[in-house]
Protein backbone atom coordinates (compact mmCIF):
# COMPACT_ATOMS: atom_id res chain seq x y z
CA UNK A 1 0.00 0.00 0.00
CA UNK A 2 1.13 3.50 -0.82
CA UNK A 3 2.15 5.56 2.19
CA UNK A 4 0.24 9.33 2.74
CA UNK A 5 2.15 12.22 1.66
CA UNK A 6 2.51 14.73 4.63
CA UNK A 7 3.94 18.14 4.18
CA UNK A 8 4.43 20.96 6.57
CA UNK A 9 6.39 24.27 6.82
CA UNK A 10 7.13 27.22 9.62
CA UNK A 11 7.88 30.41 8.39
CA UNK A 12 11.56 31.26 9.04
CA UNK A 13 11.01 34.83 11.00
CA UNK A 14 12.18 34.15 13.96
CA UNK A 15 12.76 31.17 16.64
CA UNK A 16 9.98 28.00 17.48
CA UNK A 17 6.79 29.22 20.14
CA UNK A 18 4.80 27.54 22.08
CA UNK A 19 1.87 27.97 19.08
CA UNK A 20 4.34 26.41 16.15
CA UNK A 21 4.93 23.32 18.57
CA UNK A 22 1.38 22.72 19.77
CA UNK A 23 -0.18 23.92 16.67
CA UNK A 24 2.34 21.93 14.26
CA UNK A 25 5.33 20.70 15.19
CA UNK A 26 3.85 17.65 17.71
CA UNK A 27 1.43 16.77 14.40
CA UNK A 28 4.85 16.31 12.84
CA UNK A 29 6.37 14.43 15.25
CA UNK A 30 2.97 12.19 15.26
CA UNK A 31 2.43 11.73 11.96
CA UNK A 32 6.98 10.97 10.78
CA UNK A 33 6.28 7.99 13.74
CA UNK A 34 3.63 6.75 11.92
CA UNK A 35 4.93 4.40 9.01
CA UNK A 36 1.49 4.94 7.30
CA UNK A 37 2.64 8.72 6.60
CA UNK A 38 5.37 9.81 4.35
CA UNK A 39 6.62 13.12 5.34
CA UNK A 40 8.24 16.46 4.18
CA UNK A 41 8.98 19.39 6.60
CA UNK A 42 10.33 22.46 5.61
CA UNK A 43 11.88 25.87 7.28
CA UNK A 44 9.81 27.95 4.34
CA UNK A 45 12.24 30.86 3.65
CA UNK A 46 10.79 32.41 0.39
CA UNK A 47 7.49 32.57 2.24
CA UNK A 48 9.40 34.71 4.89
CA UNK A 49 10.34 37.57 2.17
CA UNK A 50 6.19 37.99 1.64
CA UNK A 51 6.37 40.27 4.65
CA UNK A 52 9.45 42.20 5.50
CA UNK A 53 12.04 41.17 6.71
CA UNK A 54 15.89 41.76 7.20
CA UNK A 55 18.40 39.79 4.36
CA UNK A 56 21.73 40.02 7.15
CA UNK A 57 19.57 37.87 9.17
CA UNK A 58 17.38 35.39 6.98
CA UNK A 59 19.92 32.27 6.77
CA UNK A 60 20.87 32.21 10.19
CA UNK A 61 16.89 32.41 11.07
CA UNK A 62 15.71 29.57 8.62
CA UNK A 63 19.03 27.38 9.65
CA UNK A 64 17.91 28.17 13.53
CA UNK A 65 13.92 26.83 12.75
CA UNK A 66 15.37 23.87 11.26
CA UNK A 67 18.10 23.45 14.61
CA UNK A 68 14.05 23.90 16.91
CA UNK A 69 12.47 21.30 14.61
CA UNK A 70 15.18 18.96 15.31
CA UNK A 71 15.60 19.35 18.48
CA UNK A 72 11.27 19.36 19.03
CA UNK A 73 12.05 15.72 17.96
CA UNK A 74 11.69 15.61 13.83
CA UNK A 75 14.15 12.79 12.60
CA UNK A 76 15.89 12.86 9.44
CA UNK A 77 15.94 8.96 9.55
CA UNK A 78 12.03 8.97 9.11
CA UNK A 79 10.76 12.38 7.58
CA UNK A 80 12.48 14.93 4.95
CA UNK A 81 13.86 18.31 6.79
CA UNK A 82 15.19 20.95 4.89
CA UNK A 83 14.32 24.13 3.65
CA UNK A 84 12.67 25.72 0.97
CA UNK A 85 14.51 28.06 -1.00
CA UNK A 86 16.63 24.68 -2.06
CA UNK A 87 14.03 23.13 -3.85
CA UNK A 88 13.45 26.09 -6.46
CA UNK A 89 10.71 24.19 -7.97
CA UNK A 90 8.52 25.54 -5.35
CA UNK A 91 8.36 28.79 -6.84
CA UNK A 92 8.11 28.04 -10.45
CA UNK A 93 5.09 25.98 -9.79
CA UNK A 94 3.58 28.80 -7.51
CA UNK A 95 4.07 30.80 -10.81
CA UNK A 96 1.69 27.78 -13.20
CA UNK A 97 -0.58 28.34 -10.35
CA UNK A 98 -0.92 31.80 -10.24
CA UNK A 99 -2.03 31.57 -14.15
CA UNK A 100 -5.44 30.28 -12.47
CA UNK A 101 -5.69 32.22 -9.49
CA UNK A 102 -8.01 35.82 -9.45
CA UNK A 103 -6.28 38.59 -7.81
CA UNK A 104 -9.85 39.22 -6.45
CA UNK A 105 -9.96 36.01 -4.64
CA UNK A 106 -6.54 36.64 -2.72
CA UNK A 107 -7.66 40.18 -1.94
CA UNK A 108 -10.46 38.98 -0.01
CA UNK A 109 -8.84 36.08 2.12
CA UNK A 110 -8.48 37.21 6.08
CA UNK A 111 -5.19 36.39 6.24
CA UNK A 112 -3.99 38.64 3.84
CA UNK A 113 -6.20 41.29 4.84
CA UNK A 114 -4.57 41.00 8.52
CA UNK A 115 -1.04 41.53 6.51
CA UNK A 116 -2.34 44.42 4.96
CA UNK A 117 -3.24 45.79 8.38
CA UNK A 118 -0.02 45.13 10.01
CA UNK A 119 2.13 46.16 7.13
CA UNK A 120 0.62 48.92 5.25
CA UNK A 121 3.70 49.48 3.11
CA UNK A 122 4.84 46.43 2.57
CA UNK A 123 1.43 44.93 -0.10
CA UNK A 124 3.46 43.56 -2.37
CA UNK A 125 2.70 41.07 -5.33
CA UNK A 126 4.65 38.34 -2.99
CA UNK A 127 2.28 38.95 -0.40
CA UNK A 128 -0.49 38.25 -2.31
CA UNK A 129 0.81 34.86 -3.87
CA UNK A 130 1.40 33.86 -0.61
CA UNK A 131 -1.32 31.30 -0.80
CA UNK A 132 -0.48 30.50 -4.41
CA UNK A 133 3.39 29.44 -3.14
CA UNK A 134 1.80 27.80 -0.20
CA UNK A 135 -0.53 25.57 -2.66
CA UNK A 136 2.73 24.89 -4.51
CA UNK A 137 4.40 23.17 -1.36
CA UNK A 138 1.70 21.35 -0.85
CA UNK A 139 0.89 20.23 -4.22
CA UNK A 140 4.76 19.52 -5.57
CA UNK A 141 4.66 16.36 -3.13
CA UNK A 142 0.89 15.85 -4.03
CA UNK A 143 0.26 16.25 -0.58
CA UNK A 144 -2.96 14.74 1.01
CA UNK A 145 -2.37 15.92 4.95
CA UNK A 146 -1.48 18.89 6.33
CA UNK A 147 -0.66 19.10 9.72
CA UNK A 148 -1.09 23.17 10.59
CA UNK A 149 -2.66 25.46 12.88
CA UNK A 150 -6.35 26.27 12.64
CA UNK A 151 -4.99 29.65 10.85
CA UNK A 152 -4.12 27.94 7.81
CA UNK A 153 -6.98 26.47 7.05
CA UNK A 154 -7.97 28.80 4.37
CA UNK A 155 -4.90 28.78 2.51
CA UNK A 156 -5.62 25.13 2.67
CA UNK A 157 -9.01 25.66 1.04
CA UNK A 158 -7.09 27.72 -1.38
CA UNK A 159 -5.30 24.99 -2.31
CA UNK A 160 -7.98 22.74 -2.78
CA UNK A 161 -9.61 24.74 -5.32
CA UNK A 162 -5.91 25.21 -6.82
CA UNK A 163 -5.75 21.22 -7.61
CA UNK A 164 -9.94 21.12 -8.36
CA UNK A 165 -8.85 23.91 -11.04
CA UNK A 166 -5.69 22.07 -12.25
CA UNK A 167 -7.45 18.70 -12.45
CA UNK A 168 -10.60 19.80 -14.52
CA UNK A 169 -8.38 21.96 -17.05
CA UNK A 170 -4.99 20.08 -17.37
CA UNK A 171 -5.69 16.60 -16.28
CA UNK A 172 -3.61 16.39 -13.54
CA UNK A 173 -4.00 14.27 -10.42
CA UNK A 174 -3.28 16.90 -7.78
CA UNK A 175 -4.79 15.38 -4.68
CA UNK A 176 -7.75 17.44 -2.47
CA UNK A 177 -5.47 18.31 0.76
CA UNK A 178 -7.07 18.05 4.37
CA UNK A 179 -5.51 19.66 7.23
CA UNK A 180 -4.34 17.85 10.51
CA UNK A 181 -5.44 19.19 13.43
CA UNK A 182 -2.98 18.64 16.61
CA UNK A 183 -5.65 18.81 20.14
CA UNK A 184 -3.96 22.88 20.50
CA UNK A 185 -4.28 23.83 17.06
CA UNK A 186 -5.08 27.08 18.45
CA UNK A 187 -2.31 28.55 20.77
CA UNK A 188 -3.38 32.23 21.88
CA UNK A 189 -1.43 35.09 22.76
CA UNK A 190 -0.15 36.42 25.98
CA UNK A 191 -0.91 39.97 25.08
CA UNK A 192 -4.72 38.60 25.40
CA UNK A 193 -5.39 39.08 21.87
CA UNK A 194 -5.07 36.75 18.96
CA UNK A 195 -2.92 34.03 18.54
CA UNK A 196 0.57 33.09 19.56
CA UNK A 197 2.39 34.58 16.32
CA UNK A 198 6.55 35.11 16.06
CA UNK A 199 5.35 38.27 14.08
CA UNK A 200 3.77 39.81 17.20
CA UNK A 201 5.63 41.59 19.68
CA UNK A 202 5.11 40.30 23.46
CA UNK A 203 3.14 37.48 22.21
CA UNK A 204 4.93 34.05 22.92
CA UNK A 205 7.11 31.88 24.59
CA UNK A 206 9.52 30.23 22.78
CA UNK A 207 10.81 26.75 22.88
CA UNK A 208 14.12 27.25 24.41
CA UNK A 209 13.43 30.60 26.61
CA UNK A 210 15.24 29.95 29.87
CA UNK A 211 12.98 30.51 33.30
CA UNK A 212 13.40 34.18 33.69
CA UNK A 213 12.34 35.02 29.96
CA UNK A 214 9.04 32.53 30.47
CA UNK A 215 8.41 34.50 33.84
CA UNK A 216 8.93 38.02 32.52
CA UNK A 217 6.47 37.19 29.15
CA UNK A 218 3.68 35.36 31.21
CA UNK A 219 4.12 38.93 33.96
CA UNK A 220 3.01 40.66 31.01
CA UNK A 221 -0.24 38.69 30.40
CA UNK A 222 -3.28 40.82 31.34
CA UNK A 223 -5.59 39.69 34.06
CA UNK A 224 -8.41 41.11 35.94
CA UNK A 225 -9.68 41.40 39.56
CA UNK A 226 -9.67 37.38 39.80
CA UNK A 227 -12.85 37.00 41.02
CA UNK A 228 -16.66 36.77 39.68
CA UNK A 229 -19.52 35.00 38.79
CA UNK A 230 -18.30 34.19 35.05
CA UNK A 231 -14.59 33.61 33.93
CA UNK A 232 -13.99 35.76 30.64
CA UNK A 233 -14.51 33.43 27.41
CA UNK A 234 -11.35 35.58 25.83
CA UNK A 235 -8.32 37.78 26.49
CA UNK A 236 -5.69 37.35 29.15
CA UNK A 237 -7.35 35.13 31.70
CA UNK A 238 -8.65 33.11 29.19
CA UNK A 239 -5.80 32.99 27.84
CA UNK A 240 -3.66 32.11 30.65
CA UNK A 241 -6.06 29.30 32.10
CA UNK A 242 -5.64 27.90 28.30
CA UNK A 243 -1.56 27.82 29.28
CA UNK A 244 -2.61 25.83 32.50
CA UNK A 245 -4.82 22.93 30.87
CA UNK A 246 -1.72 22.70 28.16
CA UNK A 247 1.23 22.43 30.80
CA UNK A 248 -1.11 21.60 34.00
CA UNK A 249 -3.97 19.17 32.97
CA UNK A 250 -7.53 20.09 33.21
CA UNK A 251 -7.67 19.45 37.17
CA UNK A 252 -5.48 22.34 37.69
CA UNK A 253 -7.31 24.23 35.24
CA UNK A 254 -10.56 23.54 37.58
CA UNK A 255 -9.22 24.44 40.90
CA UNK A 256 -8.14 27.54 39.68
CA UNK A 257 -11.95 28.34 37.80
CA UNK A 258 -12.79 27.09 41.69
CA UNK A 259 -10.71 29.98 43.08
CA UNK A 260 -12.40 32.55 41.25
CA UNK A 261 -15.88 31.63 41.86
CA UNK A 262 -14.70 31.33 45.44
CA UNK A 263 -11.93 33.88 47.35
CA UNK A 264 -10.36 34.91 44.11
CA UNK A 265 -7.59 33.54 42.13
CA UNK A 266 -4.12 35.14 42.82
CA UNK A 267 -2.54 35.25 39.44
CA UNK A 268 0.98 36.12 41.13
CA UNK A 269 1.06 32.77 41.96
CA UNK A 270 -0.91 31.30 39.04
CA UNK A 271 2.47 32.57 36.76
CA UNK A 272 4.85 31.30 39.46
CA UNK A 273 3.35 27.73 38.85
CA UNK A 274 3.18 27.64 35.27
CA UNK A 275 6.31 29.46 34.07
CA UNK A 276 8.28 25.98 36.31
CA UNK A 277 5.51 24.00 34.40
CA UNK A 278 6.48 25.29 30.32
CA UNK A 279 10.70 25.20 31.56
CA UNK A 280 10.21 21.76 33.08
CA UNK A 281 7.81 20.59 30.10
CA UNK A 282 10.19 22.33 27.41
CA UNK A 283 13.80 20.68 29.42
CA UNK A 284 14.39 17.80 26.58
CA UNK A 285 14.05 20.15 23.72
CA UNK A 286 16.65 22.62 25.16
CA UNK A 287 18.73 19.94 25.72
CA UNK A 288 18.72 18.78 22.51
CA UNK A 289 19.10 22.22 21.09
CA UNK A 290 22.70 22.42 22.45
CA UNK A 291 24.15 19.32 21.51
CA UNK A 292 22.58 20.56 18.01
CA UNK A 293 24.62 23.68 18.38
CA UNK A 294 27.98 22.20 18.50
CA UNK A 295 27.25 20.00 15.71
CA UNK A 296 26.89 22.39 12.39
CA UNK A 297 28.24 19.70 10.29
CA UNK A 298 25.24 17.40 11.08
CA UNK A 299 22.28 20.29 10.60
CA UNK A 300 23.93 20.73 7.30
CA UNK A 301 23.91 17.62 6.22
CA UNK A 302 20.00 16.93 6.99
CA UNK A 303 19.37 19.92 5.20
CA UNK A 304 21.57 18.78 2.23
CA UNK A 305 20.09 14.88 2.28
CA UNK A 306 16.86 16.48 2.92
CA UNK A 307 16.63 18.85 0.04
CA UNK A 308 17.79 16.08 -2.37
CA UNK A 309 14.91 14.31 -1.43
CA UNK A 310 12.71 16.78 -2.23
CA UNK A 311 13.92 18.29 -5.08
CA UNK A 312 13.82 14.45 -6.84
CA UNK A 313 10.02 14.53 -6.01
CA UNK A 314 9.17 18.39 -6.87
CA UNK A 315 10.86 18.15 -10.05
CA UNK A 316 8.94 15.26 -11.39
CA UNK A 317 5.26 16.99 -10.45
CA UNK A 318 6.56 20.43 -12.20
CA UNK A 319 7.94 18.76 -15.11
CA UNK A 320 4.38 16.59 -15.40
CA UNK A 321 2.61 19.86 -14.92
CA UNK A 322 4.40 21.63 -17.84
CA UNK A 323 3.81 18.95 -19.91
CA UNK A 324 -0.13 18.85 -19.45
CA UNK A 325 -0.32 22.83 -19.36
CA UNK A 326 1.29 22.75 -22.72
CA UNK A 327 4.82 23.80 -22.29
CA UNK A 328 7.47 22.11 -24.54
CA UNK A 329 9.21 19.42 -22.30
CA UNK A 330 12.26 17.62 -23.41
CA UNK A 331 12.57 13.89 -21.95
P1 LIG B 1 3.84 32.54 12.95
O1 LIG B 1 2.44 33.07 12.86
O2 LIG B 1 4.35 32.53 14.34
O3 LIG B 1 4.79 33.23 12.00
P2 LIG B 1 3.87 30.42 11.03
O4 LIG B 1 2.95 31.21 10.16
O5 LIG B 1 5.26 30.22 10.58
O6 LIG B 1 3.81 31.03 12.49
O7 LIG B 1 3.18 29.00 11.27
C1 LIG B 1 3.87 27.76 11.39
C2 LIG B 1 2.90 26.71 11.85
O8 LIG B 1 2.55 26.95 13.21
C3 LIG B 1 1.58 26.72 11.08
O9 LIG B 1 1.14 25.39 10.93
C4 LIG B 1 0.64 27.45 11.97
O10 LIG B 1 -0.70 27.07 11.79
C5 LIG B 1 1.13 27.04 13.34
N1 LIG B 1 0.83 28.07 14.32
C6 LIG B 1 1.38 29.32 14.36
N2 LIG B 1 0.88 30.02 15.39
C7 LIG B 1 -0.02 29.18 16.01
C8 LIG B 1 -0.85 29.31 17.15
N3 LIG B 1 -0.84 30.42 17.88
N4 LIG B 1 -1.63 28.27 17.51
C9 LIG B 1 -1.62 27.10 16.78
N5 LIG B 1 -0.85 26.91 15.71
C10 LIG B 1 -0.05 27.94 15.31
Amino acid sequence: MSKTRVFSGTRATGRLHLGNYFGAVKGYIDLQNDPKYDCIYMAVDVHTITTPYDHRTLAQATKEIIMDYLAAGLDPEKAVVTIQSLVPEHVELAFLFASIVSVAKMQHLPTFKDKVKQHPDNVTMALLNYPTLMAADILAYKTELVPAGLDQEPHIEVTREIARRMNDLYGTDFPETKRFATPAQYVPSLTGEGKMSKSVEGSSINLTDDLATIKKRLASCPTDSGKGSTIPEKGGVANLLTFVEIFQGSERKKSYEADYFGNGLRYGDLKAELAEAIFDHLAPIREKRLELEKNPDYVNKVIKEGAEKARAIASATLAETKRKMGFYVQN
